[in-house]
């Protein structure tokens, strides 16, 4: 760069950082609490190009770095300050199979605009200190934008290449998997045990964080492109990945996510009222129809005291669905502090404008019923000690601190775990102690022909990285496929 472009450079810096931050409009807590729409109501186009130009298009672009999916942020921004709408909607997609889900769902502070120069510049007064670029709201808003007024190119597919792939589980990995390969040119059938595919997408994400015709838009898409999804199959136990590749399928991609809700192993977990968060999310949130016989009941919280284990997102979504089916008192219990929490700031605002109530630094040692029924939570008192594994400070009991907390309904979101079923009818497939799918850095795993990617090998994370994995993934079996010939 000449000095005579870096001075005009730096002129463009300082007028992009005196443009204040463009709020996000969004549903207030009285109203919101009332409905399952999204809680943020999301950006108009005037305001969305106003938030694009705060981007001071750094060269090194940091915040794509952080982006698991290498997002070009900056140079989607400037096609939107430069109204190429589509184009810059189109940047997004070139790296992202789920732009409007992503721009909604990830944790930005942690990630893009975690390390948005934007946000750690000093400005004179009256602005003084202004949040990051909202980078997630912008790309949701370009996605939505481009889905709902301009419509989506006909992707451009290869020639069939005569292969079949058996995408086993229809989550943010699985999917992606099955968008690259088919573009590939690839035959994609997705396996899923569910009545209705999406994975946590559907079955974990209440409406009020994104909204369901977000995630049928693009299942739709996928089917136009040719994608087969057969619902209801349960691989390993309907059919085996043996008998798939004898039935002629040419690798097998195993997305089956984290799905076994975490116990508390203490007494009284079997009583009755006593839930899984994911049990207790898709009663409260999806249409008989979309489950399993098993979970068709609604639930019934009106006028009850709820108590919801944990202090993640997925405790977060059990909270404010629980305020949404009018329980009375709704509780959210965690044993470290808020300092600890693994979830979304955001998300925590949300619940508490919503009236949830938190006891921090608080575990409940056993479940006590009444006719078979919980009917309340012995809890004991913590302290933080010394760092554990994870760097966190482990939580440890302060002795004579027990209580008792009257409730009607339990809520366990005390994490997940992925699911043994295929390791014990796959011949050669390796986990670890984790349980995690073991691969290599091919997403191969130790069974020839068979891949793996997302929360089955990483462990319960995020959207954006397991479709981040399935890119990846895909990319290796294609490889792979070609290889055969
Ligand atoms: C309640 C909740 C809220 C969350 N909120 C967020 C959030 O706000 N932001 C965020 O980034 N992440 C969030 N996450 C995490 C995120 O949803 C997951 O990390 C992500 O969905 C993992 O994607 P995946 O494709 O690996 O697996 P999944 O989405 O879990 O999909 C796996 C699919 O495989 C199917 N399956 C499993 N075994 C079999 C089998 N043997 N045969 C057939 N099908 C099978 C399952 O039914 C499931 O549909 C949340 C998770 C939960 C549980
Ligand atoms: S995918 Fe997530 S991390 Fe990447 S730019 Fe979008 S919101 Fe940020």
């Amino acid at each position: 760069m000449t000095t005579e472009q870096e001075k005009i450079q730096s002129h463009d810096n300082h007028r992009r950082l005196q443009i204040p931050v463009q709020p996000v409009p969004k549903q207030k807590p009285e109203d919101r609490v009332k409905n399952w729409d999204e809680s943020f109501l999301g950006y108009s186009l005037e305001a969305a190009v106003v938030e694009a130009e705060r981007c001071i298009q750094c060269p090194t672009a940091p915040c794509q770095e952080a982006c698991p999916t290498g997002n070009d942020i900056p140079g989607a921004f400037i096609l939107l300050e430069e109204g190429d709408i589509e184009g810059a909607a189109n940047k997004f997609r070139e790296t992202s199979n789920l732009p409007d889900m992503c721009g909604r769902l990830c944790p930005q502070e942690s990630l893009c605009e975690g390390s948005c120069v934007v946000g750690f510049a000093i400005r004179p007064a009256p602005l003084g200190k202004q949040p990051p670029v909202s980078i997630g709201r912008l790309e949701a808003f370009l996605a939505d934008y481009q889905r709902k007024n301009i419509g989506l190119a006909k992707p451009d597919i290869a020639p069939a290449t005569g292969r079949r792939v058996a995408i086993i589980g229809s989550g943010p990995a699985g999917l992606a998997v099955a968008e690259e390969l088919t573009l590939q040119g690839h035959a994609c059938t997705v396996f899923e045990s569910w009545p209705v595919p999406g994975g946590v997408l559907l079955y974990g994400i209440p409406n009020f964080k994104m909204g369901k015709e977000i995630l049928d838009a693009k299942l739709e898409y996928l089917e136009e492109m040719g994608i087969e999804f057969k619902n209801n199959t349960m691989i390993g136990k309907d059919v085996t990945i043996d008998q798939l590749l004898e039935q002629g399928y040419n690798a097998v991609f195993l997305g089956t996510g984290a799905p076994v809700g975490g116990q508390m192993r203490i007494e009284g977990e079997e009583l009755a009222n006593v839930h899984q968060a994911t049990e207790f999310l898709v009663r409260g949130n999806l249409e008989p129809e979309q489950l399993p016989e098993a979970m068709r009941k609604p639930l019934d919280l009106a006028g009850k005291r709820v108590l919801v284990v944990g202090g993640g997102d997925t405790s977060m979504d059990c909270v404010r669905t629980a305020v949404r089916l009018h329980a009375s008192e709704v509780t959210c219990m965690y044993r470290r502090t808020e300092a600890e929490q693994l979830g979304r700031i955001e998300e925590r605002i949300h619940a508490t404008e919503e009236g949830v109530q938190f006891q921090y630094l608080t575990t409940p040692t056993r479940f006590e019923g009444e006719n078979g029924t919980v009917a309340s939570a012995e809890c004991q008192r913590m302290q933080l000690g010394a760092p554990d594994d994870s760097g966190r400070r482990r939580p440890e009991p302060i002795e004579g601190s027990e209580f008792s907390w009257p409730c009607d309904v339990v809520v366990l979101a005390i994490g997940y775990s992925p699911d043994e079923l295929l390791e014990q009818t796959t011949p050669g497939l390796r986990t670890t102690a984790w349980k995690t799918v073991r691969v290599d850095e091919d997403y191969a795993t130790t069974r020839p022909g068979v891949f793996a990617g997302g929360d089955n090998v990483n462990g319960a994370d995020l959207v954006v990285t397991a479709m981040a994995d399935g890119r990846r993934a895909s990319e290796a079996i294609h490889h792979y496929l070609v290889s055969l010939d």
